[in-house]
């Protein structure tokens, strides 16, 4: 049975099928959706259509771009034999804050989970060996997130790099900045350890 008007009970279907929306807060998007002035609502509209229509993959590492290539890949002074394998560009944005990376990077957009049904050909994994087999790339930065899945797929990764002889390496696993050794777990405390480095 509809509560709604078709066209409110339609815009909240849509809502509630986003990531992380139940009905209730689809129900109060849509309401407030409702509320806006008109123009709002439309630029609103627009922005969600354009959005779909102008985004597309950068032809060298797949981030998210208007152009054929993102700005980072057409930079003249980016470090075009350093590549960093992440699994979003998030992580790209993220990394790119820390104004410590000059390379370029490259998006897999996901990590392999046999539980979620992603095998290594749902990801950009083939994008990047053709990447790598073209040359003049010195070392791979292995940046997937340090779980499960992001460990596996960084091996996985590094294994099919095996034969093009570059220097794969992946993130140190650190102790977070503001954190005390005795709220560290021991998985992280180990790593720390066994990743450390003189100074
Ligand atoms: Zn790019």
């Amino acid at each position: 049975m509809q509560f709604f008007p078709a066209p409110v009970e339609n815009l909240i279907d849509h809502f509630a099928r986003l990531p992380g929306i139940g009905r209730k807060t689809a129900q109060r998007l849509a309401f407030h959706i409702l509320n806006m002035p008109e123009q709002e609502a439309k630029s609103f509209a627009e922005a969600l259509v354009n959005a779909k229509a102008e985004v597309r993959l950068c032809r060298s590492c797949q981030n998210l771009t208007v152009d054929e290539l993102c700005p980072i890949c057409s930079a003249p002074q980016r470090d075009k034999s350093t590549i960093c394998v992440v699994s979003g560009p998030k992580d790209v944005v993220a990394i790119e804050r820390t104004c410590e990376y000059k390379g370029l990077y490259h998006v897999l957009h996901g990590v392999i989970s046999p539980m979620n049904h992603v095998s290594p050909d749902d990801i950009r994994i083939k994008e990047l060996l053709a990447r790598v087999s073209n040359g003049g790339i010195s070392e791979i930065i292995m940046a997937t997130n340090p779980d499960t899945e992001g460990e596996a797929t960084a091996l996985y990764i590094a294994r099919l790099l095996k034969p093009f002889n570059v220097k794969v390496t992946r993130l140190a696993y650190g102790i977070p900045m503001g954190s005390h050794l005795e709220f560290t777990d021991e998985v992280t405390l180990g790593r720390a350890l066994e990743g450390r480095r003189e100074i």
